[in-house]
């Protein structure tokens, strides 16, 4: 066979999954599937106001609407410390002086901001977080299983959570998980379809922003109600109201430590932030690799370290939320990507309970990662 043949034939057999496939709102309704949702999975916004409600120990604060009227809830916990502030980020670095936007070092607790799906149909970090918050509130996870540990790593912290990034994307996700799901099914709840019905397969889903009624069949639940992803918002002139409001906590808490939660196909992975400094890109492989040990230790698949680099090349990495998290606020930022549980070869092959024990491990790594690198600092200057 020539080697013009096989690529032939190797086009014949992926490109129908990558180009070819129609799917309509009807078809992905009728071969919804999910398997019975366990008690600790929360997979919707519908009654997040009520458990609000219950909160005895975090604060609860409301900090925008998104396009489809929905709220957008911060649920803290540990006192704020106010600090003097002269500057924002950028000028503190033009004036090589960080302490004049925030003195971080003089803080006694570390400061972590878990920014939940922006992704609508990435409800992993919505489960993850909801579990987090009550584990803050009781010790208990959501399926009353102890977590005494995790909580008292939280007790040393200010920690700042976002279960829901994007209420909208969250609320069209009619299955509630992508768990189970063929790859095409994943991606048309996922990235939507255009109007002849074309599933949107990343990353050609991106091509138009916001999406348009004129060009959209499904509206995927990666896009807020007025058709715009969060993660590629206009940062320097917004088109919603989600990303400015996650970006205005970062700019007023100046957190240690930031993440934008999402979820992929693949195994569990921390991402290179783009567009920081290489510094920052070395802080995030740390974190990586003490991650990556606990997930061992607890028998849980992961990724490998990336390469720290400068961007460059034809096709550079885009300047997304994450990125735009350092530029506010000088956080550390990355990406994490937890596995949904595909039903695909090549997919990462994960329980509902693992995914729970993949994210509260990351929180936990990201605490303890935290606290450390508070006690590092606070060592220097004894
Ligand atoms: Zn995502």
């Amino acid at each position: 066979m020539t080697g013009r043949a096989l690529l032939f034939l190797l086009f014949v057999a992926f490109a129908p999954a990558a180009y070819g496939d129609r799917m309509t709102y009807e078809e992905a309704k009728q071969r919804m599937n999910p398997p019975p949702l366990p008690e600790f999975w929360v997979g919707d916004v519908a009654d997040l106001p009520a458990r609000w409600e219950q909160l005895r120990v975090g604060k609860c604060e409301v900090i925008a609407t998104s396009p489809g009227g929905r709220p957008l809830h911060l649920i803290t916990y540990g006192e704020r410390e106010d600090m003097p502030r002269r500057a924002n980020f950028n000028s503190a670095v033009g004036a090589r002086n960080l302490a004049d936007y925030l003195d971080k070092e003089a803080r006694e607790k570390p400061v972590i901001f878990f920014v939940g799906p922006v992704h609508g149909h990435e409800v992993e970090a919505l489960t993850g977080l909801v579990n987090l918050i009550q584990i803050m509130e009781t010790g208990r996870d959501l399926t009353g299983r102890e977590r005494g540990e995790l909580r008292e790593l939280g007790q040393r912290c200010r920690l700042l959570i976002l279960p829901a990034g994007n209420p909208d994307g969250i609320a069209r996700f009619e299955p509630r998980t992508a768990f189970g799901m063929t790859h095409a099914e994943f991606q048309f709840w996922g990235q939507g379809t255009w109007s002849d019905h074309r599933i949107a397969y990343w990353p050609d889903s991106k091509r138009e922003h916001p999406r348009t009624e004129s060009e959209t069949g499904f509206l995927g639940c990666y896009f807020n109600d007025a058709g715009v992803n969060p993660m590629h918002d206009e940062f320097f002139a917004p088109m919603s109201t989600e990303a400015p409001a996650i970006l205005k906590v970062a700019m007023q808490e100046g957190p240690d430590l930031a993440v934008s939660l999402h979820s992929h196909q693949a195994v569990p992975v921390l991402l290179r932030p783009a567009y920081v400094p290489l510094d920052e890109q070395q802080r995030v492989i740390a974190l990586a690799e003490y991650c990556y040990e606990l997930y061992d230790a607890r028998g849980l698949p992961h990724g490998k370290p990336f390469t720290a680099q400068a961007e460059g090349g034809p096709r550079p990495a885009s300047f997304n939320l994450t990125s735009a998290l350092y530029h506010i606020s000088g956080a550390t930022s990355f990406t994490f990507e937890c596995p949904h549980g595909i039903d695909d070869p090549r997919a990462c092959q994960v329980t509902l309970e693992e995914i729970l024990e993949i994210q509260l491990t990351l929180y936990q790594a990201m605490m303890q990662f935290a606290l450390d690198a508070k006690a590092h600092q606070t060592d220097q200057h004894d």
